[in-house]
């Protein structure tokens, strides 16, 4: 009996996390063959640890802060304690159903999925163990892993998200290195759970990618709630024994808690993976593209993290959807990193989507804003929660960014990327109605307010 030749893919994809397997969804739709090789599990590190599992944790953490609250809301409510294996196994519950799901989309789609390591051999062919996979097309979509800075080794009490994610206790005190999405979620997650949490960054703000009003609020709320930020601070080194974790602070100063998150950022996962020694051009082990997502080899394109940018799944999912449909033969509309949403799940939530002020006023001198206060929004009052949404106007008249915060503000995202998208103006968005009560009436307000007939708002 003579062994069948393996086939001769239309695309084969390294990597299934988001980029990788939303790639594979939409090449099995329109028709193409697809070989997926993944190393690890299918659902990458969204799934299994990242966006899923640490808004679950956020989740857990916003229920012990409504009972704790309780009384303020008349209702006579306490938190006797955290169960920290009772939380992770509702978070690894969310997981398990996502990734069952998963598991039957990608199987019923009748993509090849392939376990194991890949190397790039050939700009046509991927190796894994003794098999070689060939493919007309390859898709480089191996994501991000956490970096730490030089002279801190994760370990121990040394913590990078992934072991974070993992704890089986709430630290009592935790040290948070890096007030980036990640490093803020962390720390208001387990503030939340009972944690004395310090943040130091070494940048003049905390989320230093947004809008400088959102840093200052998001500075404001935490330390309301107890969290210590330090800005403009760097870390000189760290050592840790038995019994505690200590940062050595440029100054001199220092400070000591139970365990240190690392959350100094992600590098891309490339080492190994032999794209240098077929020719694919990489840039500090990114891997750059052109607006197509190609790379600089004809048959051999990027997704996701891996490429250089805004690292968040829902860019993943839509780079893969764009490289299927490349290959596939269609025209799709390249992805700007700027029409992008961003939510940071902290409490205060941050949402925003387009240019921030200053990068606005980068390329236009007449750029004009407006912050609306929640403090005129039915609902934010009676959910008890204090922020903004504030607009950015081009000299043309298009809102060209929209940056919130406050609780669940996050989902008042997809409306502001459809403004911001279709390059509305105040006056193109006034006439909407925004239902009463809801958040979404801060957003409505807004761009009523922008547009000249401000209703709930004081000047
Ligand atoms: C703690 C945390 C929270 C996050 N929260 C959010 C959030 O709320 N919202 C959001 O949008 N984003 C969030 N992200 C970011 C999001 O997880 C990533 O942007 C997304 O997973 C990137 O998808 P990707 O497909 O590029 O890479 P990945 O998901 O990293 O997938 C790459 C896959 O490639 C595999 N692989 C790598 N090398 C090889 C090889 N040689 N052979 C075979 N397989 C290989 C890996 O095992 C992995 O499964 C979060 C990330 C973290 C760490």
């Amino acid at each position: 009996m003579s062994a069948e030749a393996d086939p001769v893919y239309d695309v084969v994809i390294v990597g299934a996390g988001s980029g990788g397997y939303a790639c594979a969804l939409r090449a099995a739709q329109l028709g193409l063959t697809v070989a997926l090789i993944e190393r690890d599990k299918l659902g990458g590190t969204c799934l299994h640890r990242g966006c899923i599992p640490t808004k679950a944790l956020l989740h857990a953490a916003e229920v012990a802060d409504v009972a704790r609250d309780g009384a303020r809301f008349g209702v006579q409510s306490s938190v006797s304690g955290i169960d920290m294996p009772a939380v992770l196994s509702y978070q690894q519950s969310v997981v398990s159903r996502l990734y069952k799901g998963l598991q039957g989309l990608v199987k019923s789609a009748k993509i090849d999925m392939i376990h194991g390591d890949a190397r790039i051999a050939s700009p046509t062919t991927v190796s894994v163990g003794d098999r070689i996979v060939t493919g007309r097309n390859l898709v480089v979509a191996t994501g991000s892993a956490s970096r730490t800075i030089p002279g801190v080794t994760i370990g121990g009490r040394i913590l990078s998200s992934d072991e974070a994610l993992r704890a089986e206790s709430v630290p009592a005190s935790a040290i948070v290195l890096g007030g980036g999405v990640i490093g803020v979620e962390f720390a208001s997650a387990w503030r939340s759970l009972g944690a004395q949490v310090t943040v130091l960054e070494a940048l003049p703000r905390l989320v230093a990618a947004e809008d400088p009003a959102i840093s200052k609020q998001l500075t404001r709320a935490f330390t309301r709630r107890g969290i210590t930020v330090r800005t403009d601070t760097r870390v000189t080194g760290v050592t840790q024994d038995d019994a505690s974790v200590t940062v050595e602070i440029e100054g001199g100063d220092s400070l000591t808690a139970d365990v240190l998150l690392v959350a100094v950022g992600r590098g891309p996962v490339t080492d190994g993976l032999g794209l240098a020694e077929v020719g694919v051009v990489t840039d500090r082990g990114y891997v750059p593209t052109d607006e197509r997502l190609r790379t600089n080899l004809p048959t051999v394109y990027a997704v996701g993290d891996v490429v250089p940018g805004l690292q968040l799944a829902h860019r993943g999912f839509a780079h893969g959807i764009f490289v299927a449909e490349q290959i596939a033969g269609l025209t799709p509309t390249p992805i700007s990193d700027r029409s992008i949403p961003r939510v940071t799940y902290c409490d205060p939530e941050i949402a925003s989507v387009g240019l921030t002020e200053a990068q606005a006023r980068e390329s236009d001198e007449n750029v004009s804003t407006y912050e609306y206060s929640l403090g005129g929004n039915g609902k934010s009052q009676i959910l008890g929660t204090q922020g903004f949404v504030k607009l950015v106007k081009s000299s043309t008249g298009q809102v060209v960014g929209v940056h919130m915060i406050g609780a669940r503000m996050g989902e008042q995202v997809g409306e502001a990327q459809l403004i911001v998208g279709w390059e509305g103006t105040p006056e193109d968005v006034a006439p909407l109605i925004h239902a009463h009560p809801t958040q979404n009436e801060a957003l409505g307000e807004a761009h009523l307010a922008l547009a000249g007939k401000p209703l709930h708002a004081h000047a």
